[in-house]
């Protein structure tokens, strides 16, 4: 059995204008010590999907079941949750600030979590375990930044800080959103690098949400690409990169930033993300595709296995041959 194993989540919020279906039947599974990308624009549904798994997501109405290692998140209570948050599946948010308090120390809110969550755990070895931490996310001089204030630290800083934090439960998996989005390209390699790192040397699995597929093209082991709140594909890495079979991960691959090719290159995906309370009819990506035919308008493509790749779905009404790739996988030097 997966670590993690997401089962048709739908969540949905009421709001004034009218039922937002922010997730429409969601399925992914994570394994011990593997990195699973989901990828999409916002409103893809990808952030909604996990903080519903973590109980973040109070007021809405949630169906489905996510087990991890057996025990249904969705159904668990608030006090097993914060058990659970942190301690067994911690998040890293592209914000440090939402993690970071800005008015304590850095050191001293490690500190505290490691005592909240391990009573018997005594003030010294919290100190020590802080400052241990500090120094392997590369924060130099950790005795003494650990008495700072997360205002004193860079923003690169402040991610090594936050990711820190994230292992100093040694937690099962990580929950990473955007986790480079706000940094500039170099840092956003030094974080992902060190992430990488991190993830080998404590065996953390690893959920990687981004709008970028650039972002995990040296990272994941299996991608989840989302649209409108429902999976467009999901394959192994180099299936994805390579034979893509959804027009919209095509759209993404062409769109992705990368080292190699220069920005002029990038062709963004014409339109805009579907609204999530009237949801297009048929296939949802079906105003913006560009190989759109007759039947993509009423009919809702299911998401089915892609030819000869195991373990390959799509959600795509094309045959697997119609899509041509091979310059933007490369172009991501993969
Ligand atoms: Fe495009 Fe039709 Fe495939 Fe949807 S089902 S992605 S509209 S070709
Ligand atoms: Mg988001």
């Amino acid at each position: 059995m997966s670590l993690l194993e997401v089962t048709d989540l739908r969540v949905s919020f009421s709001t004034p204008d009218g039922t937002v279906r922010a997730v429409r039947g969601v399925s992914f599974a994570v394994d011990r010590g593997r990195t699973l990308g989901i990828v999409g624009e916002s409103g893809s549904g990808k952030s909604v999907s996990t903080q519903t798994l973590m109980g973040l997501t109070p007021g809405a109405d949630v169906r489905g079941s996510a087990l991890f290692e057996g025990r249904d998140l969705l159904t668990a209570g608030e006090r097993e949750m914060r058990g659970i948050r942190g301690a067994e599946i911690a998040m890293i948010f592209q914000d440090p600030l939402s993690s970071l308090h800005p008015l304590y120390r850095v050191g001293w809110q490690i500190e505290e979590m490691i005592r909240a969550h391990e009573p018997g755990t005594g003030k010294r070895r919290a100190r020590e375990r802080a400052v241990e931490m500090l120094g392997l996310v590369g924060i130099p001089q950790p005795a003494r930044r650990a008495d700072e204030y997360p205002h004193q630290f860079s923003g690169g800083m402040r991610q090594r800080a936050m990711i820190a934090m994230a292992l100093a439960l040694n937690p099962k998996l990580i929950i990473a959103d955007e986790p480079t989005t706000a940094l500039d390209a170099t840092v956003q390699a030094q974080i992902l690098d060190l992430m990488r790192r991190l993830q080998g040397e404590f065996g953390t699995a690893l959920i990687m949400i981004t709008h970028d597929l650039g972002v995990i093209a040296d990272m994941a082991d299996d991608v989840l690409v989302m649209y409108g709140g429902k999976a467009a594909e999901r394959a192994g890495r180099r299936p994805l990169y390579h034979r893509p079979h959804h027009p919209y991960t095509k759209g993404l691959l062409e769109s992705a930033p990368s080292a190699a090719g220069g920005r002029d290159r990038l062709k963004p995906i014409p339109g805009q993300p579907p609204s999530l309370i009237n949801v297009p009819s048929g296939c949802v990506f079906h105003p913006r595709c560009a190989y759109v035919m007759d039947r993509c308008v009423p009919d809702d493509p299911p998401l089915e296995p892609v030819a000869d790749d195991p373990g390959h779905v799509s959600a795509c009404w094309l045959p697997h041959e119609a899509l041509g790739l091979g310059e933007d996988a490369e172009r991501l030097r993969l």
